[in-house]
């Protein structure tokens, strides 16, 4: 990496330090001044500790203000997967399953000049497909599902993706993350939460959830978000995910919900951290 474009670290001048002291009420601690704390929880007196224990972290003032500064950070995001239709959006899901968006859409174009129409895909044996396919991984089995959807699609519904939750759920190779980028995306239907693998480490981190089952962390996301967000939310998040919210390092120095989040594996923070809270 080119020497200063890495993670941007609060400067040592003791004025992070102090604004998180002032917010958490406490004393500068001895012997270093001005050296920023990560993590550092005081010891509450017995008052302070009853008072803490009120803290709910779905209650609507804080979700609310997530999505206010989500809508900050991620003012107009959309799916990034390239398509122009139901059914191709259908497919680029599928496909993206363990690969990125980035990877799915280098292989899209060619695959859907190559089979313009969901006829094209139905007449095919996965065996055929799979070249096509190869490069975005698993590609027997996400073979296998396209075909399968394909053929689906064209017996049972007159070649037209459903846009309904059901009837998606019936495909081969679609769950509800893959029925509900459709619904979202293409159709403008929120009837759920896309729950990919950002959604489901940040909404961890952000204690929206404690969950790590998928569909669990969907219901629990239902429940919290107001239904007319249930769409953008998740695209929103995807992006966090990918800019300041990486699994690995985030960077939380940079993050504008730094100090209304409570993650336990911060890379810096001026609140207290809660050790469950992790991706
Ligand atoms: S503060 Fe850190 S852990 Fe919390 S949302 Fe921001 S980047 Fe993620």
């Amino acid at each position: 990496m080119a020497r200063g474009v890495g993670p941007r670290r609060p400067a040592r001048t003791g004025r992070q330090a102090r604004a998180a002291r002032a917010m958490a009420g406490t004393k500068p601690a001895a012997g270093k001044p001005g050296r920023v704390q990560t993590a550092r929880v005081e010891k509450k007196p017995a008052a302070a500790k009853k008072a803490g224990s009120a803290y709910d972290p779905v209650a609507p003032e804080r979700v609310t203000e997530i999505l206010k500064r989500l809508d900050g950070l991620y003012p107009e995001v959309k799916c990034a997967l390239t398509h122009s239709s139901a059914w191709e959006l259908l497919v680029a899901t599928i496909l993206s399953a363990q690969s990125t968006d980035a990877n799915v859409n280098r292989v899209t174009p060619e695959l859907f000049r190559k089979y313009p129409t969901i006829e094209a895909f139905a007449a095919l044996t996965p065996e055929q497909l799979e070249p096509d396919v190869r490069s975005t991984g698993v590609f027997r089995n996400k073979s296998k599902s396209v075909v399968g959807a394909a053929k689906k699609v064209v017996s049972d519904f007159g070649g037209q993706v459903p846009d309904d939750m059901d009837k998606l759920l019936t495909l081969p190779g679609v769950a509800r993350k893959t029925a509900n980028v459709v619904l979202g995306s293409w159709f403008g239907k929120g009837v759920g939460v896309v729950v990919d693998t950002h959604v489901h480490r940040i909404s961890r981190r952000l204690e929206l959830t404690k969950q790590d089952d998928p569909q669990k962390i969907e219901q629990d996301l239902m429940k919290v978000l107001p239904q007319q967000r249930w769409i953008l939310f998740s695209h929103q998040i995807i992006h966090h995910g990918r800019k300041l919210c990486i699994a690995r390092k985030p960077k939380c120095a940079e993050c504008s919900l730094e100090n209304i989040c409570h993650a336990g594996d911060k890379t810096w923070s001026t609140v207290d951290m809660h050790k469950n809270a992790t991706a």
